[in-house]
C-alpha cells in the first residue's frame, strides 16, 4: 500500500475544550461493545488475507462477551472516584494492579467459553497450554503485559491474556458511569485506567463530530481536540495518511515526535469498532511504518512483536 497526505486541519480550527454540554468522559456499556466488536470481527472476517485472525478475534470477543458479566465486582469507594476523576488520577488505574481473585475469576470464565468455541486446530492447542499453565508464570505474565512490558509476555499467549485484562478492567469500570461528569480535563492516556487508547473516533449521533480517544483496556472514551497531537500535544497541522481520502482509518501523523494514532471516522461505517477496525487495517500501520512513523495506539489482542512477525509472513 502507498500512503499520502490527504488532509490537513489548521491549528485553532477545532482545537479547544468544547464550551456546550459535550461529555468530556464516555463509559460505554461493556456487553454492548462486546457484542458489537464480536459482530465486527464476524464481517471484517468475511474477506481478505486477515480474515482466519479475524474470525478468531472475533470468537475471542464472544468469550469475552460470555465472560464479563460473570465476575465479580469490586465495589470502588465513591469519593474517592470522584476525587481522582477531578483531579486527573486514573480512579481504576493500572498502576500497581497485582493478579488476585480477579485475574483468576476472568481467567476462568474466558477460557472456559473460548474453549467451547469451534476454534481453528493451532488456536485451540495453544489455549490448552495456557489453560494448563503455572499460574504464578501466568499471573507474572498478565502484570508485565498491563504495564506494557511486553518482551517478558509469551507471543502467542498474548491474545488470551489482553482479553482477560480487558474483561477485568471493562468490568471494573463499569460502576463508574454515574461519575464520568467529574472528569473535565485533557489526557493522552486514559482517564479511568491510565492506559494508552488504541485510536481515535470521530463520532457521529449524539457526539456528532467530536473527536474521542478509545482506551485499549478499559473502553472507556474521552474528548481529544483535533489538530492536536494525541501523542506529545504539539498542537499544529495534522497530517492524514490513508489508503484512500474517504478510507474509515486514516493515520494521524505528527512530524514532531514522528508518532502516528490511527483516527477513524464513523460517519463513513456506522458499524466500526475500534478495537477490530485496528486490528482489519493493519495495512496501514505497514504504510506508515514504512514512511518512518512509530505507532503510538496499542492493541491488547495482538503484541507489537507479532505485528512485525505478520509483516515477514
Ligand atoms: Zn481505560
Ligand atoms: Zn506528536
Amino acid at each position: 500500500m502507498t500512503v499520502s497526505a490527504v488532509k490537513i486541519i489548521q491549528p485553532g480550527e477545532i482545537q479547544g475544550l468544547p464550551d456546550d454540554e459535550t461529555p468530556l468522559l464516555v463509559l460505554p456499556l461493556a456487553s454492548e461493545v462486546l457484542k458489537g466488536r464480536a459482530a465486527r470481527f464476524e464481517e471484517l472476517s468475511k474477506k481478505g488475507v486477515l480474515k482466519d485472525w479475524l474470525e478468531f478475534c472475533a470468537q475471542v470477543a464472544k468469550a469475552q462477551l460470555e465472560a464479563v458479566d460473570q465476575i465479580k465486582l469490586t465495589p470502588l469507594d465513591e469519593n474517592i472516584v470522584i476525587e481522582s476523576l477531578k483531579h486527573g488520577m486514573p480512579p481504576a488505574s493500572i498502576g500497581g494492579w497485582k493478579a488476585g481473585n480477579d485475574w483468576v475469576d476472568a481467567f476462568k470464565a474466558f477460557t472456559e467459553s473460548l474453549a467451547k468455541q469451534d476454534l481453528p486446530l493451532p488456536a485451540k492447542k495453544v489455549l490448552e497450554l495456557f489453560k494448563s499453565a503455572d499460574v504464578t508464570t501466568l499471573q507474572q505474565q498478565a502484570q508485565d503485559y498491563l504495564q506494557a512490558d511486553e518482551s517478558k509476555v509469551k507471543a502467542e499467549w498474548a491474545p488470551f491474556i489482553g482479553a482477560i485484562l480487558q474483561v477485568i478492567w471493562m468490568r471494573k469500570v463499569a460502576q463508574l458511569a454515574p461519575y464520568a461528569p467529574s472528569y473535565k480535563g485533557r489526557s493522552t492516556l486514559c482517564p479511568v485506567c491510565g492506559s494508552h487508547p488504541v485510536a481515535s473516533v470521530v463520532r457521529v449521533g449524539a457526539h456528532d463530530g467530536h473527536r474521542y480517544l478509545a482506551c485499549s483496556l478499559c473502553a472507556s472514551e474521552w474528548y481529544a481536540a483535533r489538530a492536536r497531537c494525541t501523542n506529545c500535544e504539539t498542537p499544529k497541522e495534522v497530517s492524514m495518511l490513508g489508503e484512500t481520502k474517504e478510507s474509515l482509518v486514516q493515520g494521524e501523523c505528527c512530524d514532531d515526535c514522528h508518532g502516528y494514532l490511527k483516527i477513524m471516522y464513523q460517519s463513513r461505517d456506522p458499524m466500526m469498532d475500534v478495537v477490530a477496525d485496528d486490528l482489519a487495517s493493519i495495512q496501514v500501520d505497514l504504510g506508515l511504518s514504512a514512511e518512518g512513523y512509530q505507532r503510538t495506539g496499542r492493541n491488547m489482542l495482538l503484541m507489537a512483536a507479532s505485528e512485525t512477525d505478520k509483516k515477514d509472513s
